[in-house]
């Protein structure tokens, strides 16, 4: 927080209809008069030592504020290239990645009461890239569970749980068949719920959970789900789908000096600077971050007006079945605050 009493974010506007998006979320923001004042940095890769690498520039910029907002960025397809969100989630040891899903009045799907909530365990498990051929024809592919990213990313869990109102955690994992990897990041979060006795704590193997899920979503709105790295990865898309696909979803990347909130879709390059996108789950993304910065007045003032516009249904975006463009969308959230 600067002495203008404001505080500085980074914004990563991203590619394809990323700055289309970005514009809005900080449109709207000035228009609700929300402390922040934005430091947009590029984040095209630079190669350091032969790895792909974030420029300074804007390494400098997040570690200083501790925050920012991203939208999409596009991953060149072909090999050698490591996705520039994993080196964002890397550099940054971005430890947890939050998910909630919740209905969206106005926007029909088979389910109306969805409203979960997922923190997946960002940096290691499947996803640790350890991979390698034994002889022709036979790879491994090492799945690493430490006890420290474990605990780090349930005790995130507990945390958030609280701070949300929400009574109850669930460990999602498959430790009846990987004993020793999902066994040690079960026993891992048994451990920690002792430390939060005002919380409920269970556990559910992962079949077991999209079996619930799909069936009844609501048996989960009550609590917090945490799991590894790839049950995360899968579980969460598929919450997703129940509200309507990623177009509408936010996502935190929480880390311990930094975290990084950024919208799930990409980078849409078939409506890319034409003024279509829909904006919404970044500026759901910004309001997540407007309540990890604990600026809740302004979080609920922006969700309520995002909310409110598209469940009248006058001006949407083509996604959600309307004509309007994202500058008209946005104009309308503006007039809801
Ligand atoms: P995509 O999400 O960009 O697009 C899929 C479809 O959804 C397209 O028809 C697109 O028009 C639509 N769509 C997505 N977001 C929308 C929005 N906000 N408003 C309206 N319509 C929207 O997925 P893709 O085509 O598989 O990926 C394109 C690029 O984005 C790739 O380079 C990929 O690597 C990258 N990507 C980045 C991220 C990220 O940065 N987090 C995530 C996914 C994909």
């Amino acid at each position: 927080k600067g002495a203008d009493g404001n505080y500085t974010v980074t914004m990563i506007p991203g590619d394809g209809i990323g700055p289309e998006i970005s514009q809005s979320v900080q449109k709207i923001f000035t228009a609700a008069k929300v402390p922040i004042k934005w430091e947009s940095v590029d984040v095209t890769p630079v190669l350091k030592d032969g790895k792909t690498a974030i420029p300074d520039e804007a390494l400098h910029s997040v570690n200083r504020n501790k925050v920012a907002l991203k939208g999409p960025l596009a991953t060149p397809i072909g090999k050698g290239h490591v996705s520039l969100n994993l080196t964002l989630r890397r550099t940054f040891n971005l430890f947890a990645n939050v998910r909630p899903c919740r209905s969206i009045v106005g926007y029909d799907t088979p389910y109306e009461d969805v409203n979960t909530v997922l923190i997946r365990e960002n940096t290691e498990g499947e996803y640790s890239g350890i991979e390698h051929e034994v002889i022709d024809g036979v790879v491994q592919s090492i799945k690493l569970i430490t006890k420290e990213a474990s605990e780090r990313c349930a005790r995130y869990a507990f945390e958030y749980a609280r701070a949300q109102g929400r009574d109850h955690v669930t460990a999602v994992h498959k430790a009846n068949i990987m004993k020793m990897s999902d066994g040690l990041f079960l026993s891992v979060c048994q451990d920690v719920a002792k430390e939060f006795p005002d919380i409920k704590f269970s556990d559910v193997l992962l079949d077991r959970a999209c079996l619930h899920i799909v069936q009844d979503p609501s048996k989960y709105g009550d609590r917090v789900m945490v799991m590894p790295n790839l049950y995360g990865d899968i579980l969460s898309d598929m919450c997703a789908g129940l509200i309507g696909g990623l177009g509408l979803t936010p996502s935190g990347n929480i880390g311990k000096s930094a975290s990084i909130f950024e919208s799930v879709h990409g980078t849409a390059p078939d409506i890319a600077g034409q003024d279509k996108a829909n904006p919404t789950a970044l500026l759901l993304s910004s309001v997540m971050m407007l309540r990890h910065m604990n600026l809740d007045a302004q979080a609920k003032s922006i969700e309520s007006a995002v909310l409110q516009t598209i469940a009248e249904g006058q001006v949407l975006t083509g996604d959600l079945g309307g004509k309007s463009t994202c500058s008209a969308f946005t104009n309308e959230i503006i007039k809801n605050l």
